[in-house]
């Protein structure tokens, strides 16, 4: 089965792109969906992280309060690579079972922390959504309504994008209209039926 692992910086336009693979037929998987059901109450990954992190992540309803997780991981790399370490392979696992049970041609992961996390590895190709810097912070600026600071700090946390550029297979540059950026996708479908043809 084919896979294709899709990335892109916050509001690179992800999602709008991920859309169109699915209308077109492609099978995709969400890996944030995915991660946010690994730690619904009673999951045992969230055993895990409550075990590690204590009960001050869980907020009164017993959910797990990620705004404070993230808090807590941020400035503490050590911390979140054992986060990583209980969440990852749990992750990994469930999207494999997931493209397992597709019957689609080929599957899209969407991964926004691919390149961050080093999944490069667990899919055939790497596709990038590419987006110009100003253009990402005012369509980020007008979908949440952050401010600039909150913006480049976020961007700052995020892989640059140079390095992006240099490590994807393929890349959709999304500084247009939606329109063009479906055509690039649909673009893009065909040569994924052809690769998962072969
Ligand atoms: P995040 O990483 O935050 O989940 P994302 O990469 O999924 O974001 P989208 O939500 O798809 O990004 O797009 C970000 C915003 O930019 C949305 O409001 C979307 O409608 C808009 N957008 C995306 N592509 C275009 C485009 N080509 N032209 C105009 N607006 C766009």
């Amino acid at each position: 089965m084919l896979t294709i692992g899709l990335t892109g910086g916050i509001g690179s336009g992800k999602t709008v792109a991920s859309d169109e693979f699915a209308r077109l037929g492609a099978e995709v998987i969400d890996t944030d969906l995915l991660s946010r059901s690994l730690v619904e109450p009673g999951q045992p990954a969230l055993t895990e992280i409550v075990a590690l992190f204590g009960p001050s992540v869980l907020d009164a309803t017993g959910r797990l309060d990620r705004a404070h997780l993230r808090e807590k991981v941020f400035a503490d790399p050590q911390a979140r690579r054992e986060l990583e370490g209980i969440l990852h392979p749990k992750i990994r696992e469930a999207m494999l079972e997931r493209a397992a049970q597709s019957t689609a041609p080929y599957v899209v992961f969407v991964i926004p922390l691919l390149f961050e996390t080093g999944q490069q590895a667990l899919v055939d190709r790497v596709l990038l959504i590419d987006v110009a810097q100003d253009v990402q912070r005012a369509r980020v600026a007008a979908r949440d309504g952050l401010d600039a600071t909150q913006i480049t700090r976020i961007l700052q946390a995020q892989t640059d994008r140079a390095t992006r550029l240099a490590e994807a297979d393929d890349i959709v540059h999304n500084d247009a209209g939606i329109s063009d950026l479906h055509a690039a996708i649909a673009e893009l479908h065909r040569k994924y039926l052809d690769l998962a043809r072969q």
